[in-house]
């Protein structure tokens, strides 16, 4: 089987310091949480932008900021940023401003979905500018999915020529409003996959053991983060580094290696 990739997802667009104090929001404590997440076995890191007051946002500058520091202090790690929709204005100008930054790779959601407080509003339009800027950059896009339906949307645009082969696919299970994370619906959305196509899975909230687990059993890849996981277990707030080492962990008692940043790069091919 082929080595597991672990992408650590530190800051999300949802949590606050007061949901979970250990949430890196600025420079600094993304960049802190990168180099410990890293040592326990990283090698792709997904990154949202956060302005002063710790709100969301897409502004290039900010993702500029990161990825300079990382940089400087000659991090070698993926680099994956967000474009979802939360971060503020639904363009795809305001969402895909940072795609003008050299990163390897970025999030590309691929349909429409609920969160419990607005719509998860992706038309094939927006879509499709965010893609081209991301393929005109060399940059490769994670596939969001949130439903089943948007395995299908991918593949839609794949025909279309908008998505390249081989994709790479994030299966986000257990979302409020999007595909519940349970054992029959990732074994349902890994087999919906086209061939050839690599997949991790972000299993939010309770579903988050359950799902990475089946995911190094399946051959997947494994997202983790305080995005995803706002808990370690019942009573601890989770720390990124963490949720990344417990993923090592278990990877290592069910046998499957974790691929370093050089391998990483190989099995997606960037
Ligand atoms: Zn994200």
């Amino acid at each position: 089987m082929e080595k597991l990739i672990i992408t650590a997802a530190l800051t999300g667009n949802v949590v606050t310091k007061e949901m979970n104090k250990h949430i890196p929001i600025t420079e600094a404590e993304i960049i802190e949480d990168i180099i410990k997440c890293k040592n326990a076995g990283a090698s792709v890191v997904h990154i949202h932008g956060r302005d002063k007051e710790g709100k969301p946002t897409a502004r290039k500058d900010v993702y500029e900021k990161i990825l300079n520091k990382i940089r400087s202090k000659n991090i070698d790690v993926v680099t994956q940023l967000s474009t979802g929709a939360r971060a503020g204005e639904n363009t795809a100008e305001y969402r895909g401003q940072m795609l003008a930054l050299k990163t390897e790779m970025a999030s590309l959601a691929v349909g429409s979905s609920n969160f419990l407080d607005r719509v998860n509003a992706n038309s094939f339009e927006l879509i499709e500018s965010l893609s081209s800027k991301m393929i005109n950059n060399n940059i490769k896009p994670e596939i969001e999915v949130f439903d089943s339906a948007m395995i299908s949307n991918a593949q839609w645009l794949l025909k279309k020529g908008v998505l390249k082969m081989p994709l790479h696919f994030n299966l986000v299970m257990n979302v409020p409003g999007s595909i519940k994370g349970t054992p029959k619906n990732l074994l349902f959305l890994v087999e919906s996959l086209p061939k050839h196509c690599t997949w991790t899975v972000s299993g939010i909230g309770n579903a988050h053991i359950p799902m990475i687990t089946m995911a190094i059993i399946l051959g997947g890849h494994v997202r983790v983060g305080i995005e995803d996981t706002i808990m370690y277990n019942d009573t601890i707030k989770a720390t990124n580094e963490m949720l990344v080492k417990r993923a090592a962990r278990i990877a290592k008692e069910l046998r499957r290696e974790v691929a370093d940043v050089d391998e990483t790069r190989k099995i997606l091919g960037l």
